[in-house]
């Protein structure tokens, strides 16, 4: 896992809980994942998780490629390494055009002000 140059930390730690791998199930081989999605608090930053996660972490599986650009293969969601899991080949987060736009939005500058302002006259509602 790969902090994504100046992600805001929350994106980070919530990237970060969202890959983190517990292991794998004994008999299935399915991956097993330390906390569920919906344990996790996306605090606003959006209701695709695996978007946010994205705007945070990049979760690169070593010594694979992606198929289409042959760049570090970054797993777009826990689907992703489900079916990499399944022997399918996922392409990387960069190739898949839906979640870089879903992450641009997560990012925006001008949402991230709004959210701020919203919080900040939450507060202003209880100080009063
Ligand atoms: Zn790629």
């Amino acid at each position: 896992m790969v902090p994504d140059g100046e992600a805001d930390p929350e994106l980070v730690t919530i990237g970060e809980r969202y890959w983190a791998l517990a292991g794998f199930a004994p008999e299935l081989g399915t991956p097993v994942w330390c906390e569920k999605v919906k344990d996790i608090d996306t605090s606003g930053w959006g209701r695709q998780i695996y978007a946010v996660a994205a705007a945070g972490v990049r979760a690169v599986v070593p010594g694979r490629l992606c198929p289409q650009c042959a760049g570090p293969l970054s797993l777009t969601s826990r689907t992703a390494f489900q079916q990499l899991c399944d022997g399918q080949d996922p392409v990387c987060v960069e190739c898949t055009e839906s979640l870089m736009a879903a992450v641009r939005i997560v990012v925006d500058p001008a949402r991230k002000a709004k959210r701020e302002c919203r919080i900040s006259r939450l507060v202003a509602i209880v100080v009063a």
